[in-house]
């Protein structure tokens, strides 16, 4: 493990830009389950019923009580030591950009600058009638479905499955993956098409990819070059500690 941190911190001083791809595993150690996992929101709320937007146009109100209870436990979480790492990477100029599957604004509320959210965010609740947006708040949220003051219904600002990404950060994660030198993929299954391509379309140009995670993906025997296996808080506190460590 000592030996694959070390070779993690010398490759991303080495091998600028360096980008980030994470998923539901980062906000993991933050009390977000993955969707997935055994104790995820998938366990007790089926995908095709919740999480499409055909599920919300047909019944708002349904949905709505699967997405208040996800935005109450995104409200309430902080940052994790992995979140704050990436921040300093950034910081330290060694780190161009995060492309996030995740809603939660963590990597902001961290301190990451350029974040790329391929699938939305839950900050934002758009009117599907007048499609002035509001910033999501508790109260806003108390009476489910949330109404804008024209009586329409909203949404958030979140990719339901069958919807297209947002075609901006869609053309950003492309262009941003074909140009790195260096892709971290923390906390990401690697599922969820388009987002699955950017480490593919990295790879194919030539940049080298280091996967970190507690699980093997679909990524890692054929697409990674170094897997770290283990929580993304660890691992990347420790790799920051070595490039620290390699330029005081
Ligand atoms: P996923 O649930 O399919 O996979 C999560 C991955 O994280 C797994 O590979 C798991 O092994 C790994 N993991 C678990 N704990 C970890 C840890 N401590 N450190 C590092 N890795 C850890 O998640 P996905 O691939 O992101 O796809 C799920 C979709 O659901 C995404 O589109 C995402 O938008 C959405 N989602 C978002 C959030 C969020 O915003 N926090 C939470 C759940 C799901």
């Amino acid at each position: 493990m000592e030996d694959l941190i070390r070779r993690a911190a010398a490759i991303i001083k080495g091998y600028p830009p360096v980008i980030a791809l994470t998923g539901a595993g980062i906000s993991a150690e933050s009390g977000i389950a993955t969707f997935r996992g055994k104790d995820g929101i998938w366990s007790r709320y089926n995908p095709e019923e919740y999480a499409t937007i055909h599920a919300f146009m047909e019944n708002p109100a349904r949905v709505w009580k699967m997405l208040k209870e996800f935005a109450q436990i995104t409200m309430e979480a902080q940052p994790n030591l992995a979140h704050i790492a990436l921040a300093e990477l950034e910081a330290m100029g060694h780190l161009s950009v995060v492309i996030t599957q995740n809603i939660d604004s963590l990597h902001q509320r961290a301190g990451s600058q350029q974040v790329i959210e391929l699938h939305g965010n839950n900050r934002w609740l758009i009117c599907l009638k007048c499609g002035k947006r509001h910033r999501v708040s508790q109260s806003l949220i108390e009476e489910i479905p949330p109404r804008c003051r024209c009586g329409g219904i909203l949404r958030p600002d979140v990719v339901f499955f069958h919807e297209s990404l947002p075609h901006d950060a869609y053309q950003q994660a492309v262009e941003k993956s074909q140009q790195c030198g260096c892709m971290l993929v923390i906390g990401t299954s690697v599922q969820i098409f388009p987002a699955s391509l950017m480490p593919v379309l990295a790879r194919q140009h030539n940049a080298i990819i280091i996967e970190i995670n507690p699980e093997e993906s679909r990524l890692t025997y054929e697409v990674s070059d170094i897997f770290i296996k283990g929580k993304a808080s660890e691992i990347l506190h420790r790799i920051v500690e070595e490039i620290k460590r390699l330029s005081p």
